[in-house]
């Protein structure tokens, strides 16, 4: 039986991306050869990178002046190689937790780095407002906050190029992507499985790269884009997943359907949180997060966690165990986590509480 998952990353994935996927290792479309075993450089490979990159340029609405990458490293590798192409003297970045503070650590190794606003005061419980000042090389920021549980739903005003890790909430509502000179992500937290990164990036970028650094072919932006994201050999079966995915979101109605289903969820499981007698969640009101849901036993309960993931446990819900910087629980509701995975930990939680 399949399990309600909540893990934090790799994602649940649509059962139709597990299908079609599964169906390709066997044998892609009619080419008597495995996803696994087919050239990248065959006709067959070419239109499975060429419609994801078609399906993600239509589902998120990226300008014609953008360039779609499917890279290897993760986000991680990214955090590195903006600093490396682009920081020349000093950029601004927005810490909002673990994975903003990794991209800071990576960025001074090549510059200085202004962090314009942060919540580490307060243990990252809410996304702090910023405001970008325009005499920096580019401007930083993590859209949703994987660990903390924070998110900001906007897409700032920015007179820098403005770059932002969206690992965790990409395609989970519309964003206005000229809005920013590149967003990036692992895909494995919401459109696909682990192993391939997605970069969107404004073409007029390429000509910012700092003067005179010598950069190594593979880290350099302009070694991707000008060989159209193939210029070594790609995750293949990791584009296929992907590809799946934004087909299945396309399906559902696109952007608009995954906000409406995010909200949904998300909000199931906060109106929970304010009223149950056990349960309480950590971020506060106005910064919460619609993907990751971190939550604690309320005072004088703490002793329960233990059992509290072993009754979930028997309901088949995993993946809630909190992370070890915040403790507790975490929910983790992404594009495929379906309402009934919500109900089942809603009345999880509900039961729970009865019980003690
Ligand atoms: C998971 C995550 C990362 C790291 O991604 P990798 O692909 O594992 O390198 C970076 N940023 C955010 C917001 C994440 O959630």
């Amino acid at each position: 039986m399949r399990k309600h998952i909540f893990n934090a990353g790799p994602c649940k994935l649509p059962d139709a991306t597990l299908e079609n996927v599964s169906s390709a290792v066997i044998e892609l479309g009619n080419t008597g050869q495995s996803i696994l075993e087919v050239s990248h450089r065959s006709a067959d490979f070419q239109a499975v990178h060429d419609e994801a990159i078609n399906l993600f340029r239509e589902v998120l609405d990226i300008p014609a002046d953008y360039s779609v990458l499917f890279l290897g490293g993760g986000a991680s590798l990214q955090f590195c190689m903006i600093p490396y192409n682009f920081l020349n003297t000093r950029a601004a970045y927005v810490n909002t937790g673990t994975w903003s503070t990794a991209a800071i650590k990576e960025a001074r190794m090549w510059g200085e780095v202004d962090v314009i606003a942060s919540s580490e005061a307060d243990g990252f419980t809410y996304y702090p407002p910023f405001t970008i000042p325009a005499d920096v090389d580019y401007a930083h920021f993590t859209s949703n906050n994987t660990i903390r549980g924070t998110e900001i739903f906007t897409d700032p005003d920015s007179p820098v190029p403005l770059i932002c890790d969206m690992s965790s909430d990409i395609c989970s509502r519309p964003v206005d992507v000229s809005k920013y000179a590149m967003i990036y992500g692992g895909a494995q937290k919401n459109i696909g499985p682990a192993g391939v990164t997605f970069v969107i990036i404004k073409n007029d970028m390429l000509e910012r790269v700092v003067a005179g650094r010598i950069i190594p072919t593979m880290l350099r932006y302009k070694t991707h884009v000008e060989k159209g994201s193939m210029y070594n050999t790609p995750p293949c079966v990791n584009i296929l997943g992907v590809k799946e995915t934004l087909k299945w979101i396309k399906s559902l109605g696109g952007l608009k359907a995954m906000e409406k289903l995010a909200i949904t969820r998300s909000d199931m499981i906060y109106n929970e949180l304010e009223k149950s007698k056990l349960f309480r969640p950590v971020v506060k009101e106005g910064s919460r997060s619609r993907m990751n849901i971190p939550f604690l036993l309320r005072e004088g309960h703490e002793g329960l966690e233990k059992e509290f993931l072993d009754f979930a446990k028997s309901r088949n819900i995993v993946g809630i165990k909190g992370h070890r910087s915040v403790g507790g629980f975490r929910a983790s509701v992404y594009n495929a986590c379906s309402i009934e995975d919500v109900k089942a930990l809603v009345t999880a939680m509900q039961d729970f509480a009865a019980k003690h």
